[in-house]
C-alpha cells in the first residue's frame, strides 16, 4: 500500500507567479536544470519538494539506470498498440502510474509517439505506430490513465526523431504540411485531448534548428496555438545552448547538475538577452507540474494498493496485455493447436525470448518467461526444446546461471569500484553481469577503475570478454588478456547505450575464476558508462545446429520455431541496416519447415522482418517483445486459451527498401523527409512502393468475418454489419479510411471501432472519423489549416489489403 497523490483541482492552484517572483534569478535558474540524472532540486522556501522522474514506456525503472528496484516489465509499446484498444491504453497508463507511485516517482518519461517512418529506426519498438491517429489516440488515453492517478506523463520526442543515426546532430528536414499533418499530429491529439503535464524535446534538429531551440514548434505551436500549459524538458544532454533554448520555449534542461544553463542563463537574464518574464514562465510551468503531482506545499494523499511485480495479479495483467496485441499474420488451419500434440520448440529466441528493447526503456524485471518455458508449463513433457542458431553478433553478458560471486557464493558477479588512488569505494555483490556507473542519483563521480570477479559454473570452450569502454585486463584460469575498448558509434550516451564489447574463445576448467579490471580513463563527470563481463558457451557449428533442429522437427507432430531480433537491432542509439533476420535464422526455418509435418513461426521482434520462407510455413504469429510474462502469453495464444487480437501497427514490406521511406543515414548532416506524409500504408496505397507483404491493420485472429453493406452516416462516419462466421467468439476491429479524391493527399486511417462478437452472431458497428484527418496544411510556416474537400472514398477494411466496402462521398 502506498500513498497516491490526490490530483489537485486546477482552481486550487496557488499563485505560482507570486511564488516564482519570490526567488532571485540564481534560485530560479537552479530549478531549471536537473539536480541529478533523474531528479529536480527542491526549494524549501516556497514549499517545493524534490521532483523525481523515471523512464519509460515498458515499466517504471526508477532513479537508477541499472541495478535498481525490481519492477514489472510490460510488453513493448508496439505490442501494446497492436490491440488498437484505447480503453486498454488508459489501463496501461493507470498501471504504470501505480508502479510510479510506489517509488515516489512524479513523472514517467513516455509515451514515445514518434512515427515508424523508416523501418530501420532502431527505436521503433518504443513508439506505437506508423499512423498518427492511432499513435495520438492511444497516447491521449495512456496520458489520461496515468495523470488521473496523479502521475505526470511525458510525450516524447518532439519532433522529427524517427531514427537514431547521429541522433544528436542530425537535421530532420520536412515541409510544414508534413510536420503538421503527420509528425506533429500525434502530439496535437494527445495535447488537445489529454493535456499531458510534460513533453520532451528531441535530440535532433528540425529544419536547421535544434528541437530544444525550436521557437516555431515549442513556443508558436505548442504553447501558442495549442495553449499547452505544461513543462517542456530537454532530452538527456540534448540542450546545445542557453539563450536560444530558453528563449525558444524549453523550460527545463536534463539531466544535471551540470548543463548549459546555470551561470550562462543567469548572465543572459542579467544582460537582458533572456527576459525575466521568460525565465518566470519556465519556473511557473515547473511549479505547476509540481503542484499537479503533489510536490508543492502540503498536499494530502490517499492510499492505493499496488501489486508486487511478481504477484499473481500483475502476472495476469501483463499476460493479458501481451496476448491481446499478438498478431496472427497467416494460418493454414494449424492454430490454435488442437488436442495435445507433441511439439518441438526450436530456436534461440524460444530459450532466450527477448522481452524488451535496448536503451533507456529497459527495466530490472523480476523474471522473463521464455516461450519454451511458457509452452512447457502448458503442455508439459509433450514439449521438446531445441536450441537454434546464434542470433547475436556481439557476445552478451554472462547469465546468472553461469557465474557465481566468489565473495557471496551466490549467482552473479562482484563489482568493486575504485577511486583514482586505488581505494575501493564500493562493492556490488551478486550483481547481474552488467552494471552502470555514473548516471545514478547517488553517483559521486570519483570512480577511476572497476574490478569484476566471478567463478564459472561451466567448463569447456567459453567466450570470455568485456563490455564497456576503457583499458581492460582479464585473467581467466591462468590466461591473461588485455585490450583497449573504444566507442564505435559516437553519440550522446553511447558509453551507456552502445558500449563496445570484445571477447575471446578459451577453454576453461570447472570452477575457473575470472578477474577483469578496467581503467576508465578520462570520462566527463557524471558520464554514464556500462561495464560488464561476457561469459557464454562458445557458439556451435550452425550446420550441425540446423540439422539437429530439423531432426527434432521431424520427430514431433508440430514444430514451433521462434525467430527474432535482439537489443542489437531494436535499441536506442543505433539503427538497423536490414530487415533480414540476423544470423542463419532463415536457414533454420527453411530446414525445419522442410522436415516438419506442420511449422508455426513465432516472431519475437517489435518491428517488421523479412520472411523469405513465408510460403513454406503453416502459420506466423507476431509476438512482439512481450515483457516478463511473454512466454505464458505466447503459450496461451498458440493453444487457443487466448485469441491473438492484434492488428499490425506498421506495414510489413516484402523486401528491404521496398517501402516509401528507407534511408536513415544523414546526407550532409540531414535526413530529408522527401516522401512527405506518404509514409507506410499511405505510400504503398499510392503506388509509391511495391505492394507490401502485410498491410498496416492486418491480423487474422481465430475466427472469420463477413461484412454487410457499408452505410454512410454523414460524410465522415459509417455503419456496417459484421458477422462472426467462424466457430469461436472473436474480436474484430472495423477500420475506416478516407482516400481523398485529390491524389496530392494520401489515404488515411480516420477511425476504428473494436467489437467482440459470438460465433454466428452479427453486430452493427458504427465508426466515426476524426475530423482532424479532414484537414490539410495550406502553405508554408505562415500557412493555415484548410478543410479537405469531402470528395473521395470512405474505405472499410481489415488493412488496405483486404477491403470490405467502399463508399464514394
Ligand atoms: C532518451 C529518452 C530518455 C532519456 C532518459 C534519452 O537517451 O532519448 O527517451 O527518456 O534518455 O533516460
Amino acid at each position: 500500500m502506498v500513498d497516491s497523490r490526490r490530483v489537485p483541482a486546477e482552481d486550487g492552484l496557488a499563485d505560482l507567479a507570486t511564488m516564482a517572483a519570490s526567488l532571485d534569478t540564481r534560485a530560479k535558474v537552479r530549478l531549471l536544470t536537473g539536480a541529478t540524472a533523474f531528479t529536480l532540486a527542491p526549494e524549501p522556501s516556497i514549499g517545493l519538494g524534490e521532483l523525481r522522474m523515471s523512464d519509460g514506456p515498458t515499466g517504471v525503472r526508477g532513479l537508477k539506470v541499472s541495478g535498481g528496484r525490481v519492477v514489472s516489465l510490460f510488453p513493448n509499446a508496439t505490442l501494446l498498440a497492436s490491440s488498437w484498444d484505447v480503453d486498454g491504453a488508459y489501463e496501461i497508463g493507470r498501471l504504470l502510474a501505480e508502479e510510479a507511485l510506489i517509488q515516489q516517482i512524479h513523472v514517467v518519461l513516455g509515451p514515445t509517439i514518434n512515427l515508424h517512418r523508416s523501418l530501420l529506426g532502431g527505436r521503433l519498438f518504443e513508439a506505437y505506430s506508423e499512423d498518427p491517429l492511432l499513435s495520438g489516440a492511444l497516447a491521449a488515453s495512456y496520458v489520461r490513465g496515468m495523470q488521473d492517478a496523479g502521475v505526470a506523463a511525458c510525450l516524447k520526442h518532439l519532433v522529427g526523431n524517427e531514427s537514431e543515426t547521429d541522433r544528436s546532430l542530425v537535421n530532420s528536414v520536412m515541409d510544414e504540411s508534413t510536420l503538421r499533418e503527420l509528425y506533429l499530429l500525434p502530439f496535437e491529439i494527445a495535447v488537445r485531448d489529454a493535456h499531458p503535464w510534460t513533453i520532451m524535446a528531441g535530440y535532433n534538429d528540425l529544419n536547421g534548428t535544434p528541437c530544444t531551440e525550436q521557437h516555431h514548434v515549442n513556443t508558436e505551436i505548442l504553447k501558442g496555438e495549442w495553449s499547452w500549459d505544461g513543462l517542456l524538458m530537454s532530452d538527456w544532454s540534448a540542450t546545445k545552448s542557453a539563450t536560444s533554448s530558453a528563449n525558444g520555449g524549453l523550460d527545463l534542461v536534463m539531466p544535471g547538475p551540470v548543463g548549459p544553463w546555470g551561470d550562462a542563463l543567469v548572465e543572459a537574464v542579467t544582460s537582458g538577452e533572456v527576459a525575466m518574464t521568460t525565465l518566470d514562465d519556465h519556473v511557473v510551468r515547473l511549479l505547476r507540474l509540481a503542484h499537479r503531482v503533489g510536490a508543492l506545499g502540503d498536499q494530502p494523499g490517499t492510499t492505493v494498493d499496488v501489486p508486487e511485480p511478481d504477484s499473481p495479479r500483475r502476472q495476469k495483467q501483463l499476460r493479458e496485455l501481451a496476448a491481446a496485441g499478438m498478431t496472427l499474420l497467416t494460418n493454414q488451419g494449424v492454430l490454435p493447436l488442437s488436442g495435445l500434440p507433441t511439439v518441438a520448440v526450436i530456436g534461440r529466441h524460444a530459450i532466450e525470448t527477448v522481452g524488451m528493447g535496448g536503451g533507456s526503456a529497459q527495466v530490472n524485471a523480476p523474471y522473463q518467461i521464455s516461450v519454451a518455458d511458457g509452452l512447457r508449463n502448458r503442455l508439459g513433457d509433450r514439449v521438446n526444446v531445441v536450441d537454434g542458431v546464434e542470433v547475436r553478433n556481439k557476445a552478451v553478458a554472462a547469465s546468472p546461471a553461469m557465474v557465481i560471486d566468489p565473495s557471496t557464493e551466490l549467482p552473479g558477479v562482484e563489482f568493486t569500484l575504485f577511486d583514482a588512488e586505488g581505494v575501493a569505494i564500493e562493492h556490488r555483490h551478486s550483481a547481474t553481469a552488467t552494471t552502470v556507473v555514473g548516471f545514478d542519483d547517488d553517483f559521486e563521480g570519483t570512480v577511476a577503475s572497476i574490478r569484476i570477479r566471478a567463478r564459472l559454473t561451466v567448463e569447456g570452450p567459453i567466450n570470455i570478454g568485456t563490455i564497456g569502454v576503457g583499458t581492460w585486463q582479464l585473467t581467466v584460469d591462468g590466461h591473461d588478456f588485455a585490450w583497449q575498448s573504444t566507442i564505435v558509434n559516437p553519440g550522446p550516451g553511447a558509453e551507456l547505450l552502445d558500449p563496445p564489447s570484445r571477447s575471446v574463445e578459451t577453454h576453461v576448467g570447472r570452477d575457473a575464476v575470472i578477474v577483469s579490471v578496467v581503467e576508465l580513463g578520462e570520462l566527463a563527470p557524471g558520464m554514464p558508462v556500462q561495464i560488464g563481463l561476457i561469459a557464454r558457451r562458445a557458439a556451435r557449428d550452425a550446420d550441425t545446429v540446423i540439422e539437429e533442429a530439423a531432426a527434432a522437427a521431424a520427430a514431433a507432430e508440430v514444430a514451433i520455431v521462434v525467430v527474432g531480433l535482439t537489443a542489437e537491432q531494436e535499441t536506442e542509439a543505433v539503427d538497423k541496416t536490414t530487415l533480414a533476420l540476423p544470423g542463419r535464422q532463415d536457414d533454420l526455418v527453411r530446414a525445419v519447415s522442410a522436415a516438419a509435418a506442420k511449422t508455426i513461426v513465432v516472431v519475437n521482434a517489435a518491428t517488421p522482418i523479412l520472411m523469405p520462407w513465408i510460403g513454406a510455413v503453416d502459420a506466423v504469429l507476431v509476438a512482439g517483445l512481450p515483457g516478463q510474462e511473454g512466454g505464458h502469453a505466447v503459450a496461451a495464444v498458440l493453444t487457443g486459451a487466448a485469441e491473438p487480437t492484434g492488428r499490425l501497427v506498421t506495414t510489413w514490406p516484402a523486401d528491404d527498401s521496398a517501402t516509401p521511406a528507407w534511408n536513415v543515414t544523414p546526407v550532409d548532416g540531414s535526413i530529408v523527409y522527401e516522401e512527405g506524409s506518404f509514409i507506410g500504408y499511405r505510400g504503398h496505397f499510392a503506388g509509391r512502393a511495391p505492394a507490401p507483404a502485410f498491410w498496416f491493420g492486418h491480423g487474422l485472429g481465430y475466427t472469420t468475418w463477413a461484412y454487410g453493406e457499408v452505410e454512410a452516416r454523414g460524410s465522415d462516419a459509417i455503419s456496417v454489419k459484421v458477422t462472426n462466421t467462424g466457430e469461436r467468439s472473436g474480436r474484430e476491429i472495423v477500420q475506416l479510411y478516407f482516400a481523398p479524391a485529390d491524389p496530392a493527399h494520401p489515404v488515411r486511417l480516420v477511425g476504428w471501432t473494436p467489437v467482440t462478437v459470438a460465433p454466428g452472431a452479427t453486430a452493427t458497428v458504427t465508426v466515426h472519423g476524426d475530423r482532424r484527418l479532414w484537414r490539410y496544411w495550406d502553405g508554408g510556416v505562415d500557412g493555415s489549416w484548410a478543410d479537405l474537400p469531402d470528395e473521395g472514398v470512405l474505405i472499410v477494411a481489415r488493412g488496405l489489403g483486404d477491403i470490405r466496402g467502399r463508399l464514394p462521398v
